[in-house]
Formats: C-alpha cells, sequence, structure tokens
C-alpha cells in the first residue's frame, strides 16, 4: 500500500500507438462518433483496441454525455442532459460494422430524467448491432434504472452476450463514492434479477483505493457470487481532478494479484481482471474468449 498524492510509478503509462489503434480512430472522427476510451483518455486503448492476443474492445458511452447523478469519483457533467437521439443506436452499430469490432461494450449515463431510464434506446442499439451481425459480442454496463424490473428486463430481452453493472465499491463506502440515489443493496438486486432472468454473464467492478478494507472487499466477493455474478474486475480509483473524491491510497500491484487469485480460485468467479490500471471493460473481448475457452 502506499498513501499520499504522488502517483506510484506502476500507474505510469505509455500513450497509445500503432496502426489499428490510428485507423480506430480516424473512422470514428469520420463518424463523429465518441468512445469512453477516449473521452477518460483511458491508459488502456492501444491494448484494447488492438486486440493482440483476441477480440478487440472499445466502449461506447450512449445517451449523451451528460448524466442526472452525480457521482463523487466520475468525471462526467451532471444536469442538463440533452434529448436522446433517434439515430444513435443505428449509428453506433454502423460504426461498429465498419470498424470490424469483434467485441463493443456499451455503456451510458444515468437518465433518471426519462420514464424508462433509457432503457428502450439501450436495448434498440444491442438490437441494432446483433442485427447487422449476430456475432458481434456486445457486453452492456448498464445503470441501475433505479431498480426498476422492466427496465433491467427489456435489456435482458435485446440479447446482449454480457450484462455489467458496477458496484463500484463496498457496502460502507456506497457514499461518499457513489451518488446517493445509487446503494449496494440495489446494485445486488439488478445483478440479481439479470442472472435470474436469464443465462446471461453478469459481470461487475470495483474501484480499489477510497478507503475500503480487505475484509469489506472479501465480504463483497461473497455477496456478488450469492448473486450470481460471474465475472469482476478490480481496478486503482484515480481522481479525474481536484473537486473529486481523494485517493485513499495507492494500492500495490501485488494485492491486485492477491485479489485475483482469491476471486477466481476460492470464489470461482469465471475470470477477474485485477490491477492498477484496469478498467471494468479492460480487454474484455479478449478475457472473456479466453475465459469462455478454458
Ligand atoms: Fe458517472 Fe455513472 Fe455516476 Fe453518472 S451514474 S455520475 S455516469 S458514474
Ligand atoms: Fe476502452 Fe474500457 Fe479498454 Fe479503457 S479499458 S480502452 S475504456 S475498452
Amino acid at each position: 500500500m502506499q498513501r499520499g498524492r504522488r502517483k506510484p510509478d506502476w500507474l505510469k503509462s505509455r500513450p497509445p500507438s500503432g496502426s489499428r489503434f490510428t485507423e480506430i480512430k480516424e473512422r470514428l472522427r469520420e463518424r463523429d462518433l465518441h468512445t469512453v476510451c477516449e473521452e477518460a483518455n483511458c491508459p488502456n486503448m492501444g491494448e484494447c483496441w488492438s486486440g493482440r492476443d483476441g477480440p478487440g474492445t472499445a466502449t461506447f458511452m450512449l445517451m449523451g454525455d451528460r448524466c442526472s447523478r452525480g457521482c463523487n469519483f466520475c468525471d462526467v457533467e451532471t444536469g442538463g442532459m440533452e434529448p436522446l437521439d433517434p439515430d444513435e443506436p443505428a449509428n453506433v452499430a454502423d460504426a461498429v460494422a465498419e470498424i470490424g469490432l469483434d467485441y463493443v461494450v456499451l455503456t451510458s449515463v444515468d437518465r433518471d430524467d426519462l420514464a424508462d431510464g433509457g432503457s428502450a434506446h439501450f436495448a434498440e442499439t444491442i438490437r441494432a448491432i446483433k442485427r447487422r451481425d449476430p456475432e458481434i459480442l456486445v457486453e452492456t454496463l448498464i445503470p441501475d434504472f433505479g431498480g426498476d424490473p422492466e427496465a433491467i428486463d427489456r435489456i435482458v430481452d435485446a440479447g446482449p452476450d454480457v450484462i455489467a453493472h458496477n458496484v463500484e465499491t463496498v457496502e460502507r463506502l456506497q457514499w461518499p463514492v457513489r451518488d446517493r440515489r445509487a446503494g449496494y443493496e440495489q446494485s445486488l438486486a439488478v445483478l440479481d434479477r439479470v442472472d435470474r432472468e436469464s443465462d446471461i454473464h453478469t459481470k461487475t467492478s470495483l474501484m480499489l483505493g477510497v478507503g475500503e478494507y480487505h475484509h469489506e472487499v472479501y465480504r463483497t466477493l461473497g455477496d456478488l457470487r450469492e448473486v450470481g455474478v460471474d465475472v469482476v474486475t478490480f481496478g486503482q480509483y484515480l481522481r479525474p481532478s481536484r473537486s473529486h473524491l481523494d485517493v485513499f491510497e495507492y494500492v500495490h500491484p501485488d494485492v491486485f494479484d492477491v485479489w485475483r487469485a482469491v476471486a477466481e480460485e476460492e470464489f470461482g468467479f469465471l475470470y477477474c481482471a485485477s490491477g492498477p490500471m484496469v478498467r471494468s471493460s479492460y480487454k474484455a473481448g479478449e478475457l472473456f474468449v479466453e475465459a469462455m475457452l478454458r
């Protein structure tokens, strides 16, 4: 563990490069589409997009770039949401087919301002991608939809390959980490409903370094397995700006390795991606296909 404000060496990364990276970037610009990968300046772009050892992965953000919530770890702006773009599902599907991605992650801001939380729009985007090419694997990282079971079922019915919903942190730290409208029990209930209503793989992510104790992380892994979660990821929390939640500690890479072993070997998760730079969608395509072939 390393406390303090200076980032340790293990968090320094090289800028993404490579011909596949450049090609995807150009195609996205041509269509004026934006990925979470770029917006967040994610350090994993080179690895994820190239899919060196398997399917390439990119993450698209749906329903605008402003959120109805304001989590204290997140850089997305709160309030002032625009109406949904009815062409977005087809546009994203076109871009995915054109770029030749094999594994797509769809995520969105929270849209508590919409009666269905944006679930129909989200579901239509999944369908549009699958209509174009049923072989493309689609992972969805969904909001909690305020716990609305109909909204969750709408996503399930659209037939993605993986449904992820992030608990983000241990139960005690949900607030101040997440918006007050989010919550541990509500997030577990979302994952539980997906597991009970379908054979779709479920996934969640936790940030480490916000002040959690080891026994709380351990208990969370148990809670997640109890509601049938298949995949878990751990990454280091990094503060986007001075107005966001402070980093409590920089967790050593060895500790991330221990959590991967505990999750896979002791709790039986299908796989666990765990490391300081890991994000929820980190090499999701490669790791998913690798796990399915095991
Ligand atoms: Fe960011 Fe999601 Fe929280 Fe909105 S709900 S502020 S997009 S983490
Ligand atoms: Fe994109 Fe997620 Fe990979 Fe980052 S980890 S490059 S956001 S797919």
